[in-house]
């Protein structure tokens, strides 16, 4: 017996800018799951930014999303048919195959979740890949060292936020840059963030010299560009910085140029370092412990910006590149 289901499929690659008219809400047919699969409602589905790179034809870390086809992201839902012991129906999970209603899933590609910890969307942000991605970039990337003052960007964000209040918890000043005045004072009343500034009340330089006087040692880049670039010219020798994403530049249709000060890097001995966020899931179980820790003694903030159904997960995508919401966007489903 079928199951009848919905899903979002890509139906044209974005040019800049993604549109709703990129994708398209489809009835389908979902089969009988297999031996060793379940049968998921997904509950919560993840969007994020990286999925604006899988939507261009082009060779990366991972493989571009196929046209006319579902979409593919982290999801949060409901075992309702198991055919393996392994997995009870009614278990609650976490597996990669989202912006759909009914997902057949491996049962190797679930992880249960522990509800008792934190409720199951939180591990599509803050306990998740997000989550995961701040610990990673600032301990093992930017090796977080005492006394380090430590600049994010994209800080009101799934990422972001964290990042800054990993450093935050762990004694560093802490500046944060974010897209408006209420992101700005979030981060400072909530977050526990020194100082922070809207990049759109100026040059990215000259708000990140008034928020940090005397310089920093770490920068935590989610954004690139011009933030990178007043990163550069505000890091003190032996600074270093984790390059996670370059958001301001996902949608950019000619290459951007890149940052004029790059020479600094030189004199200061600047150390600058990307990663795949992915190449680091040996850290889960200690980005947990202590992560999960804070959470639970109500120490860490855990802020999200929820989108109601499905058929609303193209503009929660399209809302995400353009600052729409403050920590982890996710989309809801009945
Ligand atoms: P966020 O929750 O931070 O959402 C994206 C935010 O980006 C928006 O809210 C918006 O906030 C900001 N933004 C959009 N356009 C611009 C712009 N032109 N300039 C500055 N800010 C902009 O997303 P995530 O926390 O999920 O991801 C943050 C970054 O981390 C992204 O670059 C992402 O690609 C990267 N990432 C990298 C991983 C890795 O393994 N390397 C893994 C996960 C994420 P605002 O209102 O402040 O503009």
């Amino acid at each position: 017996m079928s199951h009848s289901s919905r899903e979002i499929q890509l139906v044209a690659r974005p040019q800049g800018e993604p549109s709703l008219s990129d994708f398209s809400l489809v009835d389908v047919e979902v089969p009988e799951p297999g031996p060793d699969e379940v049968l998921v409602r997904n509950r919560w589905v993840s969007v994020d930014p990286y999925m604006r790179g899988r939507m261009n034809d082009v060779r990366s870390y991972v493989p571009p999303f196929s046209l006319d086809a579902p979409l593919e992201g982290g999801a949060v839902g409901e075992v309702i048919e198991s055919h393996t012991d392994a997995l009870p129906v009614g278990a609650l999970v976490l597996h990669s195959l989202g912006w759909r209603e009914l997902a057949t899933v491996s049962a190797d590609a679930v992880r249960v979740l522990d509800v008792e910890q934190a409720p199951p969307e939180a591990y599509l942000g803050v306990l998740g890949m997000p989550g995961l991605t701040a610990w990673v970039g600032l301990l093992t990337i930017a090796e977080l060292r005492d006394g380090d003052t430590v600049f994010v960007s994209g800080a009101a964000g799934a990422v972001g936020s964290l990042v800054g209040q990993i450093a935050h918890l762990r004694g560093h000043q802490v500046i944060g840059s974010a897209g408006s005045s209420e992101k700005v004072a979030f981060l400072r009343e909530q977050l526990g963030f020194d100082a922070s500034f809207n990049y759109h009340d100026g040059d990215v330089a000259t708000l990140l010299g008034t928020a940090a006087p005397k310089g920093i040692d770490v920068y935590f880049d989610n954004v690139g560009g011009d933030h990178l670039e007043a990163a550069l010219g505000a890091l003190r020798p032996h600074g270093r910085v984790a390059l996670c994403g370059a958001i301001s530049q996902y949608n950019a249709t000619e290459p951007p140029p890149g940052p004029r000060n790059l020479a600094q890097v030189i004199g200061k001995r600047l150390t600058l370092r990307g990663f795949i966020v992915s190449d680091h899931a040996d850290q889960m179980g200690a980005f947990v412990s202590e992560v999960g820790g804070w959470l639970r003694d109500g120490r860490l903030h855990h802020r999200q910006t929820v989108v109601d159904g499905l058929e609303n997960a193209p503009a929660a995508f399209i809302g995400l590149l353009q600052g729409q919401n403050t920590g982890k966007m996710v989309v809801r489903l009945a």
